[in-house]
């Protein structure tokens, strides 16, 4: 308990003093400081997936969701002309999970594997440990970057499993414009929500104190990976929870033990996220030149690609009791009350191909 308590007072002590120095911080600095501040951000100390942790990503609850994934990225390889090198990319790869069961899937496609080099995009350097090892244990090489724009340049074959509801948005309130919310600190030196100097003309009207959300971050970084994906080849796969059409609403939360909290609680000690504006992607990808695919639910993704049949063979030769687990893990991943429907996919290829399960 004192130890949890000093790094979320600590944060707190740092977000205090930028504010009596710089005045009151948008909500996008806010989340930077929260998840990715070098000493206390949430996870830059910590391992948060899992059980014992925060909360479970779909890598995590079974190996299917990464099979089918690397079967994905290799039949976008093949429709977009096997490419020789291609850089395979993944964009905030947590412990490391879903890139190690990619390349079991790769192991049968020589010819890929062949032609592909590993490149992992974190930031976090407790993350990048935990991934050197999870893939060191797979006898797979990689490579680091910090930055996306740190990948070589060439063919890119890409994929992001909740990495873009953990980039930082800026909110706006309806008052007589929409004018945006910051953090400040409060009478009683709490951290508190208030109204900056900055407006927006974003051309949606709503009820006043209505809250509206942007993400430039994420805009930028899907036009970076759509521009080389329209010059130089291949294909994107984008998957995370968020809202098909763009508008008004509030999505930014805050998870800590599997459960929701205040987002201004104890700083850097909750993930911190908001929902993706799919809606938004898709137009900084195409004002680049590339094809959007999607967004479709992921349940229907995984279900259109096989996740029955790779449930029933992973199962055929199980106990009763690992059965039942497979099984547990098919709903987890496509049912409706759980990540099947919240959660989307998106794919981004050049213009003309159109990769399964997408019909458009
Ligand atoms: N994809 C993993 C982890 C999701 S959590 C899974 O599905 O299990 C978000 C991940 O993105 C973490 O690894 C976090 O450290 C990383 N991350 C957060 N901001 C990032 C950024 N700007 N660039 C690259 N990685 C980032």
């Amino acid at each position: 308990m004192a130890e949890a308590g000093a790094v979320s007072a600590s944060l707190l002590d740092k977000l205090q003093s930028l504010v009596a120095a710089n005045g009151p911080m948008s909500v996008g600095e806010y989340m930077t400081h929260c998840l990715s501040d070098p000493e206390h951000g949430y996870y830059a100390t910590r391992d948060p997936f899992g059980v014992a942790g925060d909360f479970i990503t779909a890598p995590e609850v079974s190996q299917m969701f990464g099979e089918i994934v690397g079967a994905w990225l290799i039949e976008a390889w093949q429709r977009g002309g096997a490419p020789n090198p291609v850089r395979l990319v993944e964009l905030g790869p947590g412990r490391g999970t879903l890139m190690a069961d990619i390349m079991r899937v790769a192991a049968h496609a020589p010819d890929f594997l062949q032609a592909a080099s590993v490149h992992l995009v974190e930031t976090s350097p407790a993350l990048t440990r935990r991934q050197s090892e999870t893939l060191a244990a797979s006898g797979v090489e990689a490579n680091w970057h910090t930055s996306f724009d740190d990948v070589p340049e060439g063919p890119l074959l890409l994929v992001a499993n909740e990495l873009f509801d953990a980039l930082p948005i800026r909110q706006y309130v309806r008052l007589d414009v929409w004018r945006e919310r910051v953090v400040g600190i409060d009478a009683r030196g709490r951290l508190s929500f208030g109204i900056g100097p900055g407006v927006l003309d974003s051309g949606f009207e709503a009820r006043q104190g209505s809250i509206l959300e942007v993400r430039p971050a994420g805009e930028a970084l899907m036009a970076a990976i759509a521009g080389r994906i329209a010059g130089d080849g291949v294909a994107a796969l984008v998957i995370d929870y968020g809202y098909v059409e763009s508008g008004p609403g509030e999505t930014l939360q805050a998870v800590r033990g599997h459960g929701y909290t205040d987002p201004l609680d104890r700083p850097g000690a909750s993930d911190l996220t908001a929902h993706v504006d799919f809606a938004a992607l898709a137009r900084s990808a195409r004002a680049e030149g590339a094809a959007v695919h999607g967004p479709i639910e992921q349940g229907a993704f995984l279900l259109a690609l096989g996740l029955r049949e790779r449930a029933g063979k992973l199962g055929a030769n199980a106990d009763e009791e690992t059965r039942q687990a497979i099984g547990a893990a098919v709903e987890r991943l496509a049912g409706r009350a759980q990540m099947g429907t919240l959660f989307k996919a998106l794919a981004v290829t050049p213009r003309g191909v159109v990769p399964p399960p997408f019909k458009s």
